[in-house]
């Protein structure tokens, strides 16, 4: 019995990658990676954040540049209709959706906030159409505060292939990664894994082969 349990735990130690190794070959190989999404204020990336739900960091980027252009902070943009919200941002998907979220979000922003983005993860998450990985992003790339750990599809198809964790629930996942990982490093793990998830270790077709990692990496679930 003892000896089953010893073998068991010995193996789940063998199939996960070295934290330390990974974090540090990540950092390596991608020293520039940071926010995908373009933003001049906490405000521009909490709106930016919002329109990324089920959508390209790339086409936000696109629909910002006009939508900013014309509503670049809370005050303004929660004078516009609903209507014209609707257009500029339909190209991003769900975006009646959306385009409510971010009216009633801008309404607290200036009727409580005076226009300004809060800090902390509770009056963040308490906002129309955020949850913990926008408002995650929120603080940690506008505030440099490190809330927790950013998990999106990237980082959780990455999570399990190095077998840090064996789920599928972000809230979960977040909560070990914040575990794993040392606090002050929080931010950047996210956009590491996001960078390596996008080059190399797709979805479909993760170039093992030629990938870095592929040493120490037990891939699993490939
Ligand atoms: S590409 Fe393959 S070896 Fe590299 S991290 Fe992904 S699963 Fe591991």
């Amino acid at each position: 019995m003892k000896s089953t349990t010893k073998s068991r735990s010995t193996k789940l130690r063998l199939t996960k990658v070295d934290f330390d190794l990974v974090l540090k070959s990540l950092k390596k190989h991608y020293p520039d990676a940071h926010c995908a999404l373009n933003f001049k204020s906490p405000f521009q990336l909490l709106i930016a954040t919002i329109l990324s739900a089920q959508c390209t960091d790339e086409r936000v980027n696109k629909v910002t540049v006009e939508l900013f252009l014309r509503y670049p902070t809370a005050k303004k943009m929660n004078q516009c209709s609903l209507t014209e919200l609707e257009e500029l941002v339909r190209s991003t998907g769900f975006f009646k959706n959306k385009a409510k979220n971010i009216k009633e979000a801008c309404a607290i922003l200036v009727e409580k906030y005076q226009g300004e983005v809060p800090k902390t993860i509770e009056e963040l998450y308490a906002l129309p159409g955020v949850g913990r990985k926008t408002a995650n992003v929120v603080l940690g790339n506008a505030y440099e505060i490190a809330s927790g750990v950013v998990v999106d599809t990237h980082v959780t198809r990455l999570s399990n292939r190095f077998g840090w964790v064996k789920l599928q629930d972000a809230v979960k996942i977040e909560s070990k990664l914040n575990k794993i990982c040392p606090q002050n490093e929080w931010v950047m793990l996210s956009h590491y894994l996001i960078s390596h998830g996008r080059a190399v270790c797709k979805a479909r077709n993760p170039d093992c082969e030629n990938c870095f990692l592929n040493k120490a990496c037990p891939k699993l679930g490939l």
